[in-house]
């Protein structure tokens, strides 16, 4: 399965994404995670996103692509993957065409996660993440059992820096200008498939797999 999750800031790609590769059985490729990690560790490359992400801009491209081709190339990303925040300009989406074409395989599906603005940013300024394991939680939506400790592995919850209601502002604005084009992009090639992402985790997840099994029966007949 070769699918790209689009949608906002806070749609819910990386929840989806955690659900979806349980039942699929590939990797979870999110650029921003791997941007985090990097900032963590103290890498080059996070030094140079770093500004970027705090300001709710988009790190520049070849440094998206460099790093996007790196991770293709591992062993786990040979029999598929799902992309979460990536690609998001024209020119992120032309350059994994041509790896794909390169390799002779082509995407199965885009899905774009619709949710409209109030609900995202309500998503977004509640939203806390799990220094140790990574994962999402909501202050309201989604509340751990013991307040600010992760329900899997005890660590420490975080508001990630970008999710401060004036970065988040920005990092809208630059959704609509740079990487809504890609919905148009992937529409005109038949491959967007459009899911209603308001409401329950679980229903949205149910929609989901619905449609890629559907995408799959199409890429098989
Ligand atoms: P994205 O990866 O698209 O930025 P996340 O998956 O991190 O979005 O979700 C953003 C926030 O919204 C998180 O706090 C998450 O717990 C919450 N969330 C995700 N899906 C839903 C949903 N269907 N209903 C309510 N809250 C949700
Ligand atoms: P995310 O975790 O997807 O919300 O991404 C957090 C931040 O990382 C974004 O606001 C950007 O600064 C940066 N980023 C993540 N993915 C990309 C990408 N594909 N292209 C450019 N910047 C990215």
């Amino acid at each position: 399965m070769r699918t790209i999750l689009l949608g906002p800031p806070g749609a819910g790609k990386g929840t989806q994404a955690s659900r979806i590769v349980d039942a699929h059985g590939v990797p979870h490729i999110s650029t921003g995670d791997i941007l985090r990690a990097n900032v963590k560790a103290g890498t080059s490359l996070g030094a140079e996103a770093k500004r970027f992400m705090d300001a709710g801009e988009l790190v520049p491209d070849e440094v998206i692509i460099g790093m996007v081709g790196e991770r293709l190339a591992e062993p786990d990303a040979q029999g598929g993957f799902l992309f979460d925040g990536f690609p998001r300009t024209v020119p992120q989406a032309e350059a994994l065409d041509e790896v794909l074409v390169t390799r002779g395989v082509p995407l199965d599906a885009v899905l774009e996660l619709v949710v409209d603005h109030e609900e995202v940013v309500r998503r977004l300024t509640g939203r806390r993440t799990c220094a140790g394991c990574g994962r999402i939680f909501h202050l309201v939506y989604d509340p751990p059992s013991t307040e600010g400790r992760c329900d899997d592995c005890d660590g420490e919850l975080q508001q990630r820096a970008d999710d401060r209601e004036e970065v988040v502002r920005n990092r809208l604005e630059v959704y609509r200008e740079q990487t809504e084009p890609l919905v148009a992009f992937y529409e005109a090639r038949g491959q967007l498939r459009r899911i209603d992402a308001q409401g329950e985790v679980q229903d949205v997840t149910d929609r989901v797999l619905a449609v890629l099994q559907e995408a799959a029966g199409t890429a098989t007949s």
